[in-house]
């Protein structure tokens, strides 16, 4: 189809490559052209203590608020930020801004109120030479203690040999936690989770989906319900914690709970919103514990 296209369509495909080379090339000057001119964003979504229905952290999402296509979601442009390396300035950026606006949070509210912030992190910045930096001074310029900060990483990006461990160990001795997010859905494996120095599990929201079902209703579901049961008893045996991820109804976040989770996140409990609005929810917990 690409080819119908004719020969100076940007849309081509070099033949035995699945992705559009040209496309790229010119997605990437369009992205590097948007964060000059300060064009994405940081929305958080909140992380909810399931028991006492209280936010205790944030996670990082990134938008692009082009001029053009108004605002683009992360599943757009990750993958070619990923592909053309310029998910380092972009996870610099996204880096900088949490630990500025959590540091923030810190000061206006005190410690104990947020317990938890942090952005994803992709394998592509673990590689970076100077990413143990970059975190260090994030950390130094805002004044965020390294503890509060939770850098989220996919099992596959923690399989990346000798290199991309060493950098997690330094991290891991700075305080900074480390999250194993999308769980179960990689190579997830008990020594893998030795190995490395996580401290916190995000269960994938392919695993709360079904959840709240009494009676399964296939084998797959069945199947995931089981997974569900077996990543809480692993993190209890281990000593991680666990975040259950995607809830979108009370009855999952029901069955959740009695399965032993205690954080969830997911549009049930708060959408993804802008700094401002977790700034109210914040503001609203503290009068509600004053009262
Ligand atoms: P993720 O890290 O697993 O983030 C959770 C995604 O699920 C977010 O999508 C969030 O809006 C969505 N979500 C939360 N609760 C629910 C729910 O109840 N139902 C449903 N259907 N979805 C829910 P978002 O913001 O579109 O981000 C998608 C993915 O893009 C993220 O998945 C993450 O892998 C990646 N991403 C986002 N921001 C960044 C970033 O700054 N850097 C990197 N490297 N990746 C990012
Ligand atoms: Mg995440
Ligand atoms: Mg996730
Ligand atoms: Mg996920």
């Amino acid at each position: 189809a690409a080819k119908q296209r004719g020969k100076d369509n940007w849309v081509r495909f070099t033949p035995g490559m699945e992705r559009p080379v040209v496309a790229d090339a010119q997605f990437g000057a369009d992205l590097r052209r948007g964060l000059e001119a300060g064009e994405f964003r940081v929305v958080y979504q909140p992380l909810v203590d399931l028991h006492r229905n209280r936010v205790i952290g944030v996670e990082a999402l990134v938008r692009w608020a082009h001029p053009a296509r108004g605002l683009i979601s992360p599943a757009e442009f990750i993958p070619a930020a990923e592909r053309t390396g310029l998910i380092v300035p972009l996870g610099r950026f996204v880096l900088r801004e949490t630990c500025r606006q959590a540091a923030a949070w810190l000061r206006e509210f005190g410690p104990g109120v947020l317990q938890k912030a942090g952005p994803n992190v992709s394998v592509r910045q673990l590689h970076d030479p100077g990413f143990v930096d970059d975190v260090r001074a994030a950390l130094a310029d805002s004044g965020l203690p390294g503890e509060l900060l939770v850098l989220e990483l996919t099992e596959s990006a923690v399989l990346r040999g000798p290199q991309v461990s060493r950098t997690l160990h330094e991290l891991h001795d700075m305080g900074v936690r480390l999250a194993l997010d999308d769980f179960g859905t990689g190579e997830s494996s008990l020594s893998l989770l030795r190995a490395f120095p996580a401290s916190i599990v995000k269960l994938d929201k392919s695993f709360v989906d079904g959840i709240e079902l009494d009676e399964p209703d296939t084998p797959e579901a069945a199947a995931r319900q089981a997974v569900a049961r077996a990543v809480i008893q692993m993190a209890g045996a281990l000593d991680l914690d666990t975040v259950a991820e995607g809830i979108e109804n009370e009855e999952q976040a029901e069955r959740l709970r009695r399965l032993g989770y205690s954080l969830g996140q997911g549009f049930h409990l708060a959408e993804p919103m802008h700094p401002e609005h977790v700034t109210r929810m914040l503001a609203g917990q503290q009068d509600d514990a004053a009262a």
